[in-house]
């Protein structure tokens, strides 16, 4: 009797084993395999196909996921395409600004020399009027110039002079304030350490210098006070430069930063508008942002980000670089 009774414990077992074996080989393997592949193109990698035998309704799963995949890998390709197709018309574009601009300086050049030329030999032999109209052909040419320098500069922020490397912002930073060189009534504050980052040194020490020179420039009040802080997370390094100056009407704070925009002309020392459009470029072309709160008269605050994803990069391959030599 015992033995029967064994006989079938053990056939019972058996049986139980083989459909768990069953139930594990064509249920919970395969969905352990779909979850892994969501979870896989759920991340942006559309690569992943899960290829699984059977019949059953799994398999099914299997093949909707696969052509979900499918398809995102297509529309993946054509956002890629039209991103490099992006790139080249902006890369033309500059090159077009750069030519026109570049090729412009030559004749503006001879205007402004002949117009110099006049001006020693027959300024004593003009009269008021003709003195004033000479005066006109002064402050355009300026104005022509400051234009032309802005779109070169406009032009070339993709072809920065210097490669990436890591910067230490404070030291950049105190380099651009004795460039500013702010008068004795405004008050400089950097509120904490601020990062290194890993970028090319002349484009973030634009930005830091357009910034800092506009929250000097546009402050009329006797006591003015600047501050410069950053906070970083993981992910990203969050930058502000704070004035109590002038500040800016809010219709404006997309258009100041389109190149040549100026809120009012004559509010301040002539300028050609483009410091913050080319901030606004250089800041986009690193893959952060940028925009302004701002109240009339109390003060401005311009915001941007920079992502942090290079720098760790940088700070890894250097410790691994340590940890081989
Ligand atoms: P600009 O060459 O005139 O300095 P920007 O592109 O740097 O040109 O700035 C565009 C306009 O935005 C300025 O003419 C000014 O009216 C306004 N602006 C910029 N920064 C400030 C600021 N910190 N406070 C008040 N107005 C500002």
């Amino acid at each position: 009797m015992i033995e029967v009774l064994l006989i079938l414990a053990l056939i019972i077992i058996t049986a139980l084993s083989l459909v768990i074996l069953y139930l594990y080989r064509n249920y919970v393997t395969p969905i352990r395999q779909i979850k892994q592949a969501a979870q896989k193109i759920y991340e942006g990698d559309f690569s992943r196909r899960i290829y699984i035998k059977g019949r059953n309704e799994t398999v099914k799963v299997c093949a909707l996921i696969n052509k979900i995949a499918d398809k995102y890998q297509s529309v993946q390709q054509k956002l890629d395409d039209k991103v490099k197709e992006l790139d080249r018309c902006t890369r033309s574009l500059d090159n077009f600004a750069y030519v026109v601009s570049h090729d412009l300086k030559a004749p503006f050049n001879s205007i402004k020399s002949i117009a110099e030329l006049f001006r020693i030999e027959y300024q004593n032999k003009l009269d008021e009027e003709g003195k004033e109209l000479l005066h006109f052909i002064d402050i355009k040419v300026a104005e022509m110039d400051r234009l032309l320098q802005g779109v070169l500069q406009y032009s070339r922020v993709r072809e920065s002079e210097e490669s990436r490397g890591m910067v230490d912002l404070n030291i950049l930073v105190s380099e651009v304030l004795k460039e500013v060189d702010p008068p004795a009534h405004i008050h400089i504050n950097i509120k904490n350490p601020l990062p290194v980052v890993f970028i090319e040194k002349d484009l973030i020490y634009r930005v830091f210098l357009n910034l800092i020179d506009n929250a000097v420039k546009f402050n009329y009040k006797p006591e003015g006070y600047v501050e410069i802080g950053s906070s970083s997370d993981e992910n990203w390094h969050n930058f502000y430069v704070s004035d109590n100056g002038l500040g800016i009407e809010a219709k404006y704070f997309e258009k100041i930063f389109n190149i040549f925009y100026r809120v009012q002309e004559g509010a301040a020392p002539p300028a050609p508008g483009v410091g913050l459009a080319i901030v606004k470029k250089i800041i986009e072309y690193k893959g952060g942002q940028i925009w302004v709160e701002s109240k009339v008269k109390e003060g401005t605050i311009f915001h941007f980000t920079l992502p942090v994803i290079e720098s760790q990069q940088k700070k890894t391959e250097n410790k691994l670089q340590e940890a081989h030599q």
